[in-house]
């Protein structure tokens, strides 16, 4: 696989499986234009997160790192209708741009963006949701907390629930088989390893976009 191999199989992937509807392609540009750094996750990425919320019964999943609610709508669609989504965002212009987003895509009822960092806001989320309430964890604030987003969230993944986590093999600098000092990669390097050698949970990353860990709590 060479790089240009790489990057003609990921434009045949975004043209054949990476369509959005008018809602997310509004959702995309209402990101851009209000400065937002061009890092949601791509369609097809998205899409996945979709298919795979749907795979779960779909009541309850949580999101750390909203941005302008790209992922979230895309994971929300996987869910129940009556399934909450709740999303955690440290900065408080990008929260405002999600809330917008999901009231857009009509999903305000079900989403609820929580505002704070996330390691501020997930202690007192897990006293309120309350142990294996979880069906799908989805990751995607910041690297360098990769480790402590599992061990926070590890407890409240429901039996069969899915613990997601975005840019596992790199973050477009750098990258994970490529240790350069940067700590963020250090740390996702750290919770693969935490995640895939947890008895509790079977996990595989997947080279879609740069990389998601796809790992599912045992029944
Ligand atoms: N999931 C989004 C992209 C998230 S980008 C999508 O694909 O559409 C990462 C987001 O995490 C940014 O909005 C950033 O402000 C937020 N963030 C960074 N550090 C954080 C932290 N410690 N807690 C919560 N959010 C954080
Ligand atoms: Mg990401």
């Amino acid at each position: 696989m060479t790089p240009q191999r790489w990057n003609a199989t990921e434009r045949y992937a975004a043209d054949v499986f990476g369509q959005e509807d008018e809602v997310l392609r509004a959702i995309a540009e209402a990101t851009r234009s209000a400065g937002l750094p061009p890092i949601s996750v791509s369609a097809e990425e998205g899409r996945l997160l979709m298919i795979l919320a749907s795979l779960t019964p779909g009541r309850l999943a949580v999101e750390l790192g909203s941005l302008g609610g790209y992922s979230g709508t895309w994971l929300a669609r996987g869910l129940d209708p009556a399934g909450r989504l709740i999303t955690i965002e440290a900065d408080p212009h990008h929260a405002d741009v999600a809330e917008s987003a999901f009231r857009t895509a009509g999903i305000a009822h079900q989403v609820e963006v929580r505002r704070g960092r996330a390691l501020a806001v997930l202690p007192g989320l897990a006293d309120e949701l309350g142990p294996e309430s979880v069906d799908v964890a989805f990751v995607d604030a910041e690297k360098v907390e990769y480790p402590d987003y599992f061990r926070l969230l590890e407890p409240l993944i429901a039996p069969g629930g899915l613990y997601l986590a975005d840019n596992v093999y790199g973050t477009g600098d750098s990258w994970i088989d490529e240790p350069d000092g940067n700590p963020g990669i250090a740390a996702i390097d750290e919770m693969n390893r935490m995640v895939a050698g947890n008895a509790r949970f079977e996990a595989v990353a997947i080279p879609i976009r740069t990389g998601l860990l796809i790992a599912r709590r045992r029944e």
